[in-house]
């Protein structure tokens, strides 16, 4: 990568909290025994830190405000009407876009979203009772009059399920009630977090199997209450070897093209939301990552808007993580993250 650069900044991924009332289990905020991700601080932006880390003649240039992020839901961040307002009214042209369950807050709530040309997606993952299957603690009916409060006011919303085995023959009445509500788009997507060595059964030699399904152990507390499944189709797909991409292969940054930034709820500045995802439980205290390059003392570095945006994207943390990519194995500086997310073997 030849660097990262302000002036050529065109889309800036917030997240505006670290809150949610769900847990889905293959969320980073949730931990293995279903409960929250201890390591998860409490930690939201206010509209005050927005606007003192985007300045408006920074939104002059960019064309889209993502409020997204790795450990919240957007909707339970107190300053959200107020972020988005400020957002709106630095510059009526930008995209604002924001993901969200959707199953909170009152309906005048998405009716100021709609108003401020928010575009909403919500995860709408089956219908019924089989949407808390996986996002646990969602209630389906409060989702729906989300929105329908939304696309009533004019919002343009978008419905995006998430294809497990469990839900993968409601897709078409999904979509044939998406389209009655009128939703703008409806999207499926198909997650590769199931492909990881952990999900697969172990045969009696003692190896995982990799012809069999992966299944993904729900918990609650300590009692283990469900597994989720991938729907077969996708069992086509052949599963990802991390061990090849850690030491082969180019890594091409998704982030070049987009020329985006992500800033997590805590004002922590990160080239991508990949790298931003410090707390996941599965990665913590691992060789290879982030936080060896940071070492103790380098976070605050990356601090906003303690730090200007423009010191943490043009500097020193910045300056090694795209040296590194340069790298051809961990050994030589490869981060982990870079190897897994978009080395292309
Ligand atoms: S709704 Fe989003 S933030 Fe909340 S637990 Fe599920 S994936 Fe995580
Ligand atoms: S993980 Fe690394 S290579 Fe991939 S988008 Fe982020 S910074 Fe770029």
């Amino acid at each position: 990568m030849v660097g990262f650069s302000y002036e050529a900044l065109r889309e800036v991924h917030l997240e505006p909290t670290t809150r949610c009332q769900l847990r889905c289990p293959m969320c980073p905020r949730t931990g293995a025994d279903g409960a929250p991700n201890r390591r998860v601080p409490r930690a939201d932006l206010s509209a005050a830190t927005v606007q003192a880390i985007l300045p408006g003649e920074l939104l002059d240039g960019l064309e889209q405000v993502l409020l997204c992020g790795n450990y919240g839901d957007p909707m339970w961040a107190p300053d959200l009407l107020e972020t988005v307002a400020y957002l709106r009214a630095s510059r009526r042209g930008l995209r604002i876009s924001m993901h969200t369950n959707g199953s909170g807050q009152p309906s005048d709530f998405w009716t100021e979203l709609a108003r401020q040309k928010v575009r909403v997606r919500f995860g709408i993952d089956g219908l019924g009772d089989t949407l808390s299957r996986y996002r646990r603690g969602a209630a389906f009916d409060a989702v729906m009059a989300s929105a329908e409060s939304f696309i009533e006011a004019g919002g343009k919303a978008t419905w995006q399920l998430i294809r497990f085995a469990h839900n993968a023959d409601e897709v078409e009445r999904a979509r044939a009630r998406a389209e009655a509500m009128g939703f703008a788009r409806f999207v499926v997507k198909d997650t590769g977090r199931f492909f990881k060595a952990r999900y697969y059964p172990k045969r009696s030699d003692g190896h995982r199997d990799y012809t069999a399904v992966p299944r993904l152990p729900v918990y609650d507390g300590p009692n283990l209450v469900d597994h989720l499944a991938p729907p077969p189709d996708t069992m086509k797909t052949p599963r990802r070897s991390f061990h090849k991409s850690r030491d082969a292969g180019t890594i091409r940054c998704r982030v070049i093209d987009t020329r985006s930034v992500y800033i997590s709820a805590e004002g922590l500045v990160f080239p991508c939301c990949w790298l931003g995802e410090i707390y996941a439980s599965d990665r913590a205290d691992r060789p290879g990552q982030l936080g060896d390059l940071l070492g103790d003392d380098g976070w605050h570095a990356l601090r906003a808007p303690e730090t200007p945006l423009r010191d943490i994207v043009e500097g020193d943390v910045f300056r090694t993580i795209a040296t590194r990519m340069a790298c051809q194995t961990m050994h030589e500086g490869r981060l982990e993250t870079c190897a897994r997310t978009c080395a292309v073997v």
